[in-house]
């Protein structure tokens, strides 16, 4: 396709446009993590003035009406053959992001802002005080912002459809309870079975002492060994791990540690280095235009999960990495088997919260949260019967009731931070990772005997193909279908979970 010189010059500036708003974009990113890394508590109102300017500032470039102007004189340009190549990946995404945003009038966008910087306020005095009543006003007016955005934005079917589309564009609600349903089916029994076959793992071995220093040491080794590149990106210590890049080279981890308790730091770095490799597997040529942007939040968490589970949690990996984890933490170590280190860290069991759930009930906790907040969104629940709701749910999908509410209702930030629409994301993304891995497997041989041998490039090269490089050219479940032949479906990941559960369990 070539373009004309003068629509050349265009779309030049169109992507100049653009390329600069990244530079903001990008500059709040570093703020951010400052933020969360280093910043003296002092500090904290003025950063958030910081913050909110250059998210002003964003918005208004964002919406400029010389966008508009420039994508439709350019549109008439492109034809369908054009389809799926970068420059017609850019028109695309662009007119899509900025139809969406300048559906949103000035007034609702601040006052959403406002709602959820006080929805979080509130929310750590909720949970601190163990007093959903603190929240639940702010609740109520979030609520009141999302529905209005849903309608702004508009929709086909159910309101919940506009809000899932920000986090994961073009899915909908219909389909994820489908595939969800489908899950929960085969998912459920599996852990009842698990529950009734009488067997735990010892888990004290995972709450001895395991010196900080030597978790971080051994840690960012293993990062880098399965191809998280530090010289391109670090890690820090933060109280809520996440992952965010400033710049095409410069990509943030983060993690918390436990000296009594070994997984949190050590499945916290696998899991945020797989964010971070799709970051810096991302085409630093169009690095902050869509050939060079994630695709949604459904596939980032399709990377995190394979590597923190699918890879990190799977015996090959401990064959290969166990003696080096015994010369790390040896008065902790050494009299350890790798079997029964291998089955501590892949213990099922119900329990109340989800960021610490395992590879198999963490799915249940999302579904909890999937059917509510569609409820809440719908008008079926109101906020003020969202506590009690929530434990009845519990009870429902997982068996077990929270005592009180700030391990109930009150536990996760993004509702009060007006992420309505997100949860499922983590779900997704444990799905499309199992459908993902099969295929890497199906086209590499057997990953397992790969892993044994410390060999992780073969499937990070795999996926720099098939998904990192490929940015937003196909929207998520069409990228998936291009590369497995499939739909989503729960299958994958429950054959997963089956065959490394059922012989740990006796099933
Ligand atoms: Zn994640």
């Amino acid at each position: 396709m070539t373009l004309s010189s003068t629509s050349s010059r265009t779309f030049d500036q169109l992507c100049n446009h653009f390329q600069e708003t990244t530079l903001l974009h990008s500059a709040n990113s570093l703020l951010e993590w400052d933020e969360r890394t280093k910043l003296p508590t002092s500090g904290g109102p003025y950063r958030a003035e910081q913050i909110t300017y250059l998210a002003g500032l964003i918005h208004q470039r964002e919406t400029d009406l010389q966008v508009g102007a420039w994508l439709e004189e350019l549109e008439g340009e492109f034809t369908d053959q054009d389809a799926s190549g970068d420059k017609w990946v850019v028109m695309r995404e662009l007119r899509r992001q900025y139809d969406k945003k300048t559906r949103l009038p000035q007034k609702l966008v601040e006052g959403l802002t406002r709602a959820s910087v006080l929805g979080q306020q509130a929310w750590v005095e909720a949970r601190k005080n163990d007093d959903f009543a603190i929240l639940q006003p702010l609740l109520d007016d979030i609520l009141k912002f999302k529905r209005e955005q849903a309608e702004c934005l508009g929709y086909e079917d159910v309101a919940y459809d506009a809000l899932l589309d920000e986090f994961e564009p073009g899915e909908k609600t219909a389909n994820v309870t489908r595939v969800l349903e489908n899950l929960r089916e085969e998912l459920v029994p599996l852990v009842a079975a698990i529950q009734d076959s009488g067997k735990t793992p010892s888990l004290e071995i995972l709450n001895r002492e395991y010196c900080v220093e030597e978790q971080r040491k051994f840690g960012e080794s293993v990062a880098a060994h399965i191809g998280f590149d530090f010289s391109r990106g670090r890690l820090d210590v933060t109280d809520h791990p996440f992952c965010s890049s400033m710049g095409p080279h410069d990509c943030r981890i983060t993690t918390r540690y436990d000296a009594h308790y070994y997984p949190t730091a050590f499945f916290g770095i696998l899991h945020e280095a797989g964010h971070g490799m799709y970051d810096q597997g991302l085409r630093a040529d169009w690095y902050g235009l869509p050939p060079g942007s994630y695709v949604s939040l459904g596939i980032h968490e399709s990377q995190s999960r394979m590597w923190e589970n699918l890879v990190g949690r799977s015996y090959a990996f401990w064959q290969h990495f166990f003696p080096a984890a015994q010369a790390a933490f040896p008065t902790v170590l050494q009299t350890i088997t790798l079997d029964d280190f291998y089955f501590a860290i892949n213990d099922v069991r119900p329990s109340l919260i989800r960021v610490e759930a395992d590879e198999a009930t963490y799915n249940l906790h999302i579904i909890v949260r999937f059917e509510l907040e569609q409820a809440l969104i719908a008008g079926n629940l109101s906020v003020a019967d969202l506590p009690d709701a929530w434990d009845d749910k519990y009870q429902q999908c997982l068996g077990i009731r929270p005592a009180n509410r700030a391990d109930g209702v009150l536990q996760d930030i993004h509702w009060s931070a007006a992420l309505i629409g997100y949860f499922p994301t983590y779900s997704l993304g444990n799905l499309y990772a199992s459908q993902l891995f099969d295929k890497a497997e199906e086209d590499l041989g057997n990953l397992n005997a790969q892993f044994l041998q410390g060999e992780f490039q073969p499937l990070l090269r795999w996926l720099r193909k098939n998904v990192h490089s490929t940015g937003q050219r196909y929207p998520a479940a069409d990228l998936v279908h291009r590369i497995t032949g499939t739909e989503i479906h729960h299958g994958p990941l429950m054959k997963h979970l089956r065959d490394k559960l059922e012989p740990l369990y006796g099933l």
